[in-house]
């Protein structure tokens, strides 16, 4: 049977847009491994979690049993701003390599915030709201998801509070101000408005700050103040859920056209983009309906899937968040200082981990050299200008591209470009100069992390 021509762009109305999230727990055999209190090293409840999350968000993070959640229709209104985002056929990009694979890309960088985070800020804004509290606190590395929750509490007249690393505070003065003209208040931490900022500080004049040691100064802002709790961008169930309206879209788009993917690739920092748009793909395989290839792709600077273990250990390096199973490098593993690519986390989503950890799913390490040099190589073809973390992912399509070029195989292949590289560009000056290195950790430069790991009886 002849296809349809396929457009560059594959768009959906309005009425096609999903109306339910999908949890793909819910088909998982193996579950996740529930989130555990440090002090006491049991499961996490919904009591337990109260001080810290949003009531309704809690019930999302602990339901491993509904498939199917209903978004409601303030989020979706919200969405419609926004959504639905196209499905690009990569026409020009698969011309340049003259390869006979299909490519297609979600494009998730069509708004201000310039990322998919976006689509989890509005939905924990929102039941934050609908709680009755006045504000939510979190952290923000580069920034993508401070400037994504800032933008989706404006809309819904809530207070957030963004506590910024240090040194992208300073050196990314333009995610700041984004924030600020979206009204939310920005501190640099580690700061002297929380106690552990307070305490870091002591031991550490001049520290320049981590991500690890902002969400520790993010959840004392939330639990030491009425009518706050904390949010978190990435890693958590809940997260992914709300991204897997990315997948949802995906699907309906593929579907209109009779295209099925051979494979599906997107970049992995702490996974919610790349297990919502998986997730309703990966549901067939896990019920036996069909089978894809699923890869994540990280840098080899930071390797929690390639080279980590698969074991308990903190979400922050000041050890106050629940202890989750995944992937991890251990919460003290920073990048090297030469990283500069975004997808930094230590950790890994404990869906993903665990379907990683069965086989469903591969990864695969790159170098970021190699990842610059295929943004490049995208954007003078596809015209957008992608993001670091983005660009990990159009490194694997464009080798998996070649090697189609080589067997003659006409595979399709489907990537997540989650967003916009605009606030990047000391990255991209770097690579452009020729001054950008590569720098893989050796087993040495990764065993004090894995030395760090809590130990208890049954913690692997
Ligand atoms: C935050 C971010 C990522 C990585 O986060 P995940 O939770 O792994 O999806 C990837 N791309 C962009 C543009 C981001 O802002």
């Amino acid at each position: 049977m002849m296809s349809k021509e396929i457009p560059y762009k594959i768009y959906l109305e309005e009425s096609e847009m999903p109306k339910q999230w999908y949890n793909v727990r819910a088909d998982m055999k193996n579950k996740p491994a529930p989130l555990l209190n440090p002090a006491t090293l049991q499961p996490m409840g919904y009591e337990d979690l109260r001080p810290v999350f949003c009531d309704e968000l809690i019930k999302q993070e602990l339901d491993d049993t509904t498939p199917y959640i209903d978004i409601p229709q303030e989020i979706l209104d919200f969405y419609k701003m926004y959504r639905p985002s196209p499905l690009v056929r990569a026409y020009c990009l698969e011309k340049k390599l003259d390869t006979p694979a299909k490519i297609y890309y979600k494009f998730e960088g069509n708004n201000t915030s310039g990322s998919h985070k976006l689509n989890s800020a509005i939905a924990q804004a929102y039941y934050a709201k609908k709680q009755g509290l006045k504000g939510v606190t979190t952290e923000t590395g580069a920034g993508q998801w401070g400037t994504a929750l800032s933008m989706a509490c404006a809309y819904l007249d809530l207070d957030c509070k963004v506590y910024m690393v240090k040194c992208s505070y300073e050196q990314k003065p333009f995610r700041r101000e984004v924030m600020r003209t979206y009204g939310a208040s920005v501190t640099p931490s580690p700061s002297m408005t929380t106690e552990i900022g307070r305490k870091i500080l002591a031991e550490h004049p001049g520290t320049s700050g981590s991500l690890g040691c902002a969400i520790s100064e993010a959840v004392e802002a939330a639990t030491h103040q009425e009518g706050y709790r904390y949010v978190l961008g990435s890693v958590l169930n809940q997260v992914l859920l709300h991204q897997t309206v990315i997948g949802l879209e995906t699907k309906t788009a593929l579907d209109k056209y009779g295209i099925v993917p051979d494979m599906i690739i997107g970049c992995a920092g702490g996974g919610s983009n790349l297990g919502g748009l998986i997730s309703p793909f990966m549901g067939e395989k896990l019920r036996g309906e069909h089978d894809y290839r699923f890869i994540a792709v990280e840098p080899a600077s930071c390797p929690s899937f390639t080279r980590g273990k698969f074991a308990y250990d903190f979400c922050d390096t000041g050890m106050v968040c629940p202890l989750a199973k995944m992937y991890t490098l251990g919460s003290g593993f920073i990048p090297s200082p030469n990283h500069a690519g975004g997808l930094r986390y230590h950790g890994m989503s404990s869906i993903l981990s665990q379907l990683y950890h069965d086989g469903l799913m591969e990864a695969v390490a790159v170098e970021q050299t190699e990842v610059f040099a295929a943004a490049e190589m995208f954007a003078r073809v596809e015209g957008i200008l992608p993001a670091p973390e983005s660009s990990h992912a159009i490194r694997v399509a464009i080798d998996e591209a070649l090697k189609c070029k080589e067997t003659g195989e006409e595979k399709t292949i489907v990537f997540g470009l989650t967003g916009t590289g605009y606030f990047d560009m000391y990255a991209y000056e770097k690579f452009n100069n020729g001054e950008m290195s590569d720098y893989i950790p050796t087993d040495e430069d990764l065993k004090p992390g894995f030395d760090g790991l809590p130990k208890f009886p049954g913690c692997e």
